[in-house]
Order: structure tokens, then C-alpha cells, then sequence
């Protein structure tokens, strides 16, 4: 028993080993001579991300190397030796940061808001910071296919935007990059895994932050479409990378899409005596949410 459990464990971690190594090899994650900075946050997929990242390290032609940083941002219970134990029982190397984040973010959001949108800004600024400090040359993030796709699907019913999770992405500044070596992993491989290997999962609701409902509802919305055919999540998620800009409705695009012309080719309803697209949209929400919340 314990050894078809194993041999599953293999076949999960060969198949998410595939995932990331075909990503890598489209968009160019990790390159040679990279010094990738690893946030752990003692989530499934962050352990997941770290230990399928060593053993890929093992299988590439070319050198990077890795360091793992979790950040304890002062969660009342946050288990920092958990963490600091696995990583050491690994071998990993790794840098642990304390800033009492909590504390401001408890004093500046108001009476039944969520933590989050601050939580996460002063969470991303600590990361960068630190990965200046050490020298890294890219952040890696355990975002996976389904965090992706709720995202996507988030900023299309309540912000009124077609916008997903790049597995690649310059700072503002210019000056950091973060990637998403997991973005097509599914989120139930790397959870089998985490279970299959038992890392040592550090709980997810220590920030007291209020439950992200919207989420929660994306979540379940993907989870039913899987339940009618299995196929869907990966189906949603190939969409995101075979888009028509023609048959959309961003003007400035679909121009560009159509070799610059604009008017003759719009549809019809479009034509009409009709108000523009966006006209009458109810922004619910003008911010992505997966970037404001862990
Ligand atoms: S869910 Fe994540 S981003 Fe939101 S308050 Fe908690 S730790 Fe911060």
C-alpha cells in the first residue's frame, strides 16, 4: 500500500516536473546564472514549488541556484521554527525575514475591510527588498494554474478586465522579476503531493483576515465546471493563451489585430446607435484580488 502511494507520489512529481520544464522552456523562467529567490510561506504550493525547483535544478544542462526566504509577518501563532526545522532537515538554503506587518495592517484598515490590498503591498515591497539584498535575479512565486484561472476569472466579473497572472513579470521599476514556475501545475497535483510527502503545512487563516468570498466562489465555479468534465480547467486555461484581439472588444487591439483598420470592420452591434461597450459598466471592483491576498 505504502508503496503504490509512493509510486503515485513519483508519478505526480514527474508530471509537475514536465509542467515546469515545458513552461521554462517557452518563456525563459530560468536562465542561466540565475540566482532565484524562492518565497516560502509554508503552503502546499510553496514547498511544492521549492523541492520540484531542487529537483529540476538536478535535471537541467545549465547552473542556477535557489534560496528559499519566508517572511514572518507576525501572525499571532506564526510556526517560524516549522519552517526554519524543514529547511534546515533539507538543506536548503534560506533566509528568514521578521516584520511586524500585521500590526501596522491591523491599525490602518478600518473597522470590517479585509487586511489584504495592504497586507500584500507591504508583503511584496519586503520581498523585493530583500531579494536586492541578496542578490537575487528572480522571485519565485507558488501561484498554480487554478490561483491563474480565479484570478482571471475575478477581474472579469467583478472588475470589468480581461487579466490573468503572467508566469513572467518586470517590477514596475524595472528592477526585479517575478515568476510563477507552477502557473500551469494543477493545484490538486500539487496538494497530492504536499500530502504524499508530508510537508509541514503551515495554516493559512493566522492573519485573521476576513474569507475571501469572491474567491471562494470562483473557486467552486471552476470546481463544478471540472466535476462535468474533467477537461474544463485545463480548457479555461489554454483560452488564456489563444486569444482573437479581433473578436474582442478593446479598441486599441482589436485595431492593431485588424492591420489598423477600425470602423468598417466592427460589429454590428457596435454600429449601432448603441452606447459603447464599457458604457453602463458597474466597476465592482477596480483592483486584480489574487495580488491582494497570499
Ligand atoms: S490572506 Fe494573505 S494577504 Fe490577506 S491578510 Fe492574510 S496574509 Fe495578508
Amino acid at each position: 500500500m505504502e508503496d503504490a502511494q509512493a509510486g503515485s507520489a513519483d508519478r505526480i512529481e514527474r508530471r509537475l516536473l514536465r509542467q515546469i520544464s515545458r513552461l521554462n522552456k517557452q518563456r525563459g523562467l530560468i536562465e542561466p546564472g540565475d540566482k532565484v529567490m524562492v518565497a516560502i510561506s509554508g503552503g502546499k504550493d510553496s514547498w511544492g514549488m521549492l523541492h520540484l525547483l531542487r529537483a529540476y535544478q538536478r535535471k537541467l544542462p545549465f547552473e542556477f541556484s535557489m534560496v528559499a526566504v519566508n517572511l514572518d509577518q507576525g501572525h499571532p501563532g506564526f510556526p517560524v521554527s516549522t519552517i526554519r526545522d524543514h529547511l534546515v532537515q533539507q538543506g536548503f538554503e534560506h533566509h528568514l525575514v521578521t516584520v511586524d506587518t500585521h500590526r501596522v495592517v491591523k491599525e490602518h484598515t478600518p473597522e470590517g475591510k479585509a487586511f489584504c490590498s495592504l497586507c500584500s503591498r507591504l508583503r511584496r515591497g519586503i520581498l523585493y527588498r530583500t531579494a536586492t539584498d541578496l542578490g537575487a535575479t528572480k522571485i519565485a512565486l507558488g501561484h498554480h494554474r487554478e490561483d491563474v484561472l480565479e484570478t482571471f476569472l475575478l477581474n472579469f466579473v467583478y472588475a470589468g478586465q480581461l487579466k490573468a497572472m503572467p508566469c513572467k513579470l518586470r517590477s514596475d521599476s524595472g528592477e526585479h522579476t517575478v515568476i510563477r514556475p507552477l502557473a500551469t501545475c494543477a493545484e490538486a497535483d500539487l496538494a497530492a503531493l504536499a500530502t504524499a510527502r508530508g510537508y509541514p503545512i503551515v495554516p493559512c487563516d493566522l492573519c485573521g483576515s476576513q474569507e475571501n468570498l469572491r474567491r471562494k466562489k470562483m473557486k467552486a465555479l471552476i470546481s463544478e465546471f471540472e466535476l462535468e468534465d474533467s477537461r474544463i480547467p485545463s480548457n479555461m486555461f489554454a483560452a488564456l493563451g489563444n486569444i482573437k484581439p479581433s473578436h474582442l472588444w478593446d479598441e486599441e487591439l482589436g485595431t492593431v489585430a485588424r492591420g489598423g483598420e477600425s470602423a468598417d470592420v466592427e460589429p454590428r452591434a457596435a454600429r449601432s446607435s448603441s452606447p459603447p461597450a464599457h458604457a453602463g459598466l458597474v466597476r465592482l471592483r477596480t483592483t486584480p484580488a489574487r495580488d491582494e491576498s497570499c
